[in-house]
């Protein structure tokens, strides 16, 4: 989608580090973290809201989620704990419409969110 910020990343466009990538996703390190690992869990093609969501599209989320669990292994938050978060329009303060799941952790995020 033209003048999407994760599409000009996953297209190259935009420079940002690739950590992962597959079929459906692709993950790069939050430019603003608000912890310790604060990846986002993006899909390749644009989507923006669940509402709109058809089957297909939910077995591209189902892989995100996947991902993102590895992805909390891996960076060793499995254990310590983590958030998984989607925002969706105004009132969660949705910055970027292009779907994408956060994977938060590394402290305590206790009363925070
Ligand atoms: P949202 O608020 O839409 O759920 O999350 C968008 C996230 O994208 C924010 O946490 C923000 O810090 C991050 N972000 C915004 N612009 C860029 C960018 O150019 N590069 C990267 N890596 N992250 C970005
Ligand atoms: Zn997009």
């Amino acid at each position: 989608m033209d003048d999407c910020l994760f599409c000009k990343i996953y297209g190259g466009e935009i420079s940002s580090e690739i950590l992962y990538k597959d079929d459906y996703c692709f993950v790069i390190k939050d430019i603003n973290p608000v912890a310790p690992v604060h990846l986002l869990i993006i899909p390749s093609v644009h989507l923006a809201y669940l509402q709109s969501f058809e089957v297909e599209d939910f077995k591209i989320l189902n892989s995100m989620y996947k991902v993102a669990i590895e992805l909390a292994i891996a960076e060793g938050v499995s254990e310590s704990g983590y958030r998984l978060v989607i925002n969706q329009k105004r009132d969660s303060g949705q910055q970027v419409s292009h779907l994408h799941l956060h994977l938060i952790g590394g402290h305590n995020l206790a009363g925070i969110g």
